[in-house]
């Protein structure tokens, strides 16, 4: 899931600055798990925008607001709430902001910060798992990505200052290679780190983005 967090109020409300009447949406999917943008979030933004003075002619949370067709067909769905507002103020990942904006030629705002592609460890607590390089190296790595855990992206093998296991840029961290060591040990595939992996192809990660996938 795109793991995201809501912007301070008090930047969100500069952002709001000349316009009055604002319609809020948010996403019941990823924004609504990691507590950005789901209702109870929309509702309190709601109250707190109220108590700054600002008039919220609606609210929704759209089910995925990602999904471009349902994001144009909900806001039709309130369309004299979208068309009384100066503003619509967004709290989703930045796909979804993009995708109100793409539907609506009103001044869209984000509300939120999309920080990563996340897993779920626990409710309320997320990790980077995987960068979405576009070239996975798991298959060759024990299934711990190197381009993620490790901290410069090595995918050869620890850089000269691990130390007793740790990473040198964090000695929190287990080092990326020493686990992928481990697990491969455990695994009985030691082997598997005599081959040299291919350098990381940048090619697959360009920026500006611009990727597609049609099935
Ligand atoms: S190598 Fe890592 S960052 Fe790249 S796709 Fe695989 S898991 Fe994701
Ligand atoms: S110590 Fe390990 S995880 Fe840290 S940067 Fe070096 S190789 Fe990567």
């Amino acid at each position: 899931m795109i793991v995201s967090t809501q912007k301070p109020f008090e930047q969100i409300l500069s952002a709001l600055e000349g316009g009055e009447r604002i319609f809020i949406i948010g996403c019941a999917k990823c924004a609504s798990v990691c507590k950005a943008g789901g209702e109870e979030e929309v509702f309190r933004m709601q109250d707190a925008l109220a108590a700054a003075g600002k008039e919220v002619t609606g609210t929704i949370v759209i089910d995925e607001t990602c999904h471009m067709l349902r994001t144009a067909r909900d806001l039709r769905s309130r369309k004299e709430q979208v068309d009384e507002a100066d503003f619509l103020l967004v709290l989703s990942c930045g796909a979804g902001i993009q995708s109100v904006a793409e539907h609506s030629d009103k001044k869209v705002i984000a509300g939120t910060d999309s920080k990563f592609l996340g897993n779920i460890k626990r409710f309320g607590q997320f990790e980077q798992r995987c960068s979405l390089c576009g070239d996975c190296r798991l298959n060759d790595t024990a299934g711990i990505c190197p381009v993620t855990v490790c901290a410069k992206g090595l995918v050869n093998g620890p850089c000269g200052g691990m130390e007793d296991g740790r990473c040198e840029v964090d000695a929190e961290q287990t080092c990326a290679w020493v686990a992928i060591y481990e697990r491969l040990d455990r695994q009985g595939r030691l082997e598997a780190l005599d081959k040299t992996t291919a350098l990381r192809d940048f090619s697959h990660k360009r920026h500006p983005n611009n990727l597609r996938l049609d099935k």
